[in-house]
């Protein structure tokens, strides 16, 4: 076995500077640690959408010690309480809520209080309160436009839980920057050839402009386009197209009206005919994209809908079309070569899971360094760990789609079908017919999504839970009733409390950089 000292990062997307970055701040480049290299081709370039993300963000950001103002003025950044999903239950124009909101502060839920979903599920919230309306003040605090932290605040800390939607191809560049401050070192070139050795593993990668490069351990961030794990070593890629339909995104950026226009903090996903658009309002711009499965509509008509949504200001301007690979590698890391980010699988940015997956997968990759060369066991728990991640990520995006209600199109009748969703899901939405979801349903440590976001959705699409059986043995109702008063109460003082969201994200872009601060580790 061959000691680990030498760490080759081949792409320099959000993928490859991230787990770079993250690599020489926890390993340690500096006397004697791991020498990481980053390798990005001239040519090819970024994919460059990818802007809404989940609250681990705000860990890996305070451990690689990016300073929060800094993030945001360099990103063009805006804060991201949750999601608003317009049109998922039933298509407009039909009787019933034409919305719902996936914050992701937690329910909230007192020492020794009673937990509150089985309560609002009795209607002690009152009629017609949404659950995530009920159950945290985050709901209300987004939909009034205000932030969910105040200027007072430590970086990354506030009283209500939020991500960011930020420019992706400024986050790599701060990214890139910054990770070159930790020690990686950056070299521009292509690789041509990927030379294997005896074993199978990777012996060197061949440059067009660099020559050979040859390291101990390869990290593949080479996009779809898998130059390593795919190509070179040959691990399957599992479609899972049969589930997730969407294979397809135009994507478009567009200025605001106003440049003082109020700046949502929250992804808005409108469901169509045949898929759903993102709405990401970013400072000085807002990034929209249809998101479509091919089979269900063609190019000329999703771009028709995706024009049809945005309005006069996508006149003169052309979307980009991206072809997507729905699905994911079972066999992430082999031999010598990891591979993380969109190399490694995707799954449709409905809940952001993308970079949520990057995060995940550099963290494993850092705390099981096979420092000793003995890898075949970090792989196994690697493989394992991030398949199943990908398997519940899949689970919980197909709820979305498979509780929805509308059948205008033959996209939603076969994404309610049985055939097309995993027995996993089916066998978990059979349970919770009859008594909602308990955080005991989930094996946390693999899960991106926490019970409570599983709860905020199931729930937002109106999944009819009858727990009438248990009625008798909810022992708390008045306090609980207290509690949903209480949280009604805290929603509209804390609007005196927390800043409007525009005037959050202009606070931090005037801030100047603050001195490195330790870094903390939070939400990861
Ligand atoms: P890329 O950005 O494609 O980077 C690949 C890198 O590899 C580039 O630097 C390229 O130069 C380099 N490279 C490739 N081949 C070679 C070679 N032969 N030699 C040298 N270098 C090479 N994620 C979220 O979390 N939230 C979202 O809202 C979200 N929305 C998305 C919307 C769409 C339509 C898509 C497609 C993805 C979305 N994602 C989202 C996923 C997210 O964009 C990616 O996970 C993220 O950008 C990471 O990409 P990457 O670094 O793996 O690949």
């Amino acid at each position: 076995m061959q000691p680990i000292r030498n760490v080759l990062v081949v792409g320099g997307g959000t993928a490859g500077w991230l787990a770079a970055g993250f690599l020489a701040r926890t390993l340690g480049t500096a006397g004697g640690g791991i020498a990481v290299t980053l390798v990005e081709s001239k040519e090819i370039g970024i994919i460059g959408v990818g802007e809404g993300t989940f609250p681990s963000i705000r860990g890996t950001l305070s451990i690689l010690g990016i300073d929060e103002g800094r993030f945001i003025r360099e990103c063009n950044a805006t804060f991201k309480q949750g999601v608003r999903f317009n049109h998922w239950v039933r298509p407009p124009g039909t009787p019933g809520a034409d919305h719902y909101f996936h914050p992701f502060s937690q329910p909230s839920q007192r020492p020794g209080g009673p937990e509150l979903l089985p309560y609002w599920l009795m209607g002690a919230a009152g009629p017609d309160v949404p659950f995530a309306a009920a159950a945290t003040m985050q709901k209300h605090v987004a939909d009034m436009r205000h932030g969910p932290k105040r200027t007072t605040d430590a970086d990354f800390m506030g009283p209500l839980n939020y991500a960011y939607h930020f420019d992706a191809g400024a986050f790599a560049a701060l990214l890139a920057a910054h990770a070159q401050t930790l020690g990686v070192r950056r070299i521009e070139a292509t690789v041509d050839q990927v030379k294997l050795g005896a074993s199978g593993a990777i012996a060197a990668v061949v440059t067009r402009e660099a020559g050979e490069l040859a390291a101990d351990l390869y990290i593949d961030c080479t996009g779809f386009r898998a130059r390593l794990i795919g190509e070179a070593l040959g691990s399957p890629f599992r479609n899972i197209n049969d589930t997730l339909f969407v294979d397809r995104a135009l994507a478009m950026q567009v200025p605001y009206d106003r440049l003082d226009a109020p700046i949502p903090s929250y992804t808005i996903s409108t469901a169509h005919e045949a898929g759903w658009t993102w709405d990401i309002g970013l400072h000085e711009r807002r990034g929209i994209g249809y998101v479509y499965s091919s089979r269900h509509t063609n190019d000329d008509r999703a771009d028709q809908l995706l024009r049809q949504y945005i309005g006069p200001a996508s006149d003169g301007r052309e979307p980009r079309m991206l072809k997507l690979n729905v699905g994911y590698r079972e066999t992430q890391w082999k031999k010598n070569c990891v591979a993380i980010g969109l190399s490694g699988g995707f799954l449709e940015p409905l809940e952001s899971s993308g970079i949520g997956l990057i995060e995940a997968a550099t963290y494993l990759v850092s705390y099981l360094f096979p420092y000793d060369g003995n890898l075949a066991p970090a792989a196994k728990l690697f493989n394992g760990q991030m398949k199943a991640r990908y398997e519940r990520i899949v689970d919980f995006v197909k709820m979305h789609y498979c509780l929805s209600q509308r059948t205008d199109n033959a996209f939603w009748i076969e994404n309610a079908h049985a055939s097309t969703i995993p027995e996993s899901l089916r066998e978990q939405l059979s349970m919770w017919r009859s008594r909602p979801p308990h955080r005991l349903d989930f094996v946390t440590d693999i899960e991106m999504y926490p019970p409570s976001s599983w709860q905020y959705v199931l729930y937002g699409m109106e999944f009819p839970t009858q727990q009438l059986a248990h009625r008798a043995a909810l022992p708390d109702l008045a306090a609980a009733q207290r509690e949903f008063q209480t949280i009604a109460q805290l929603s509209h003082h804390a609007l005196a409390d927390l800043p409007a969201h525009r005037a959050l994200v202009e606070h931090y872009r005037a801030r100047g950089t603050r001195a490195a601060q330790p870094a903390r580790r939070l939400y990861v």
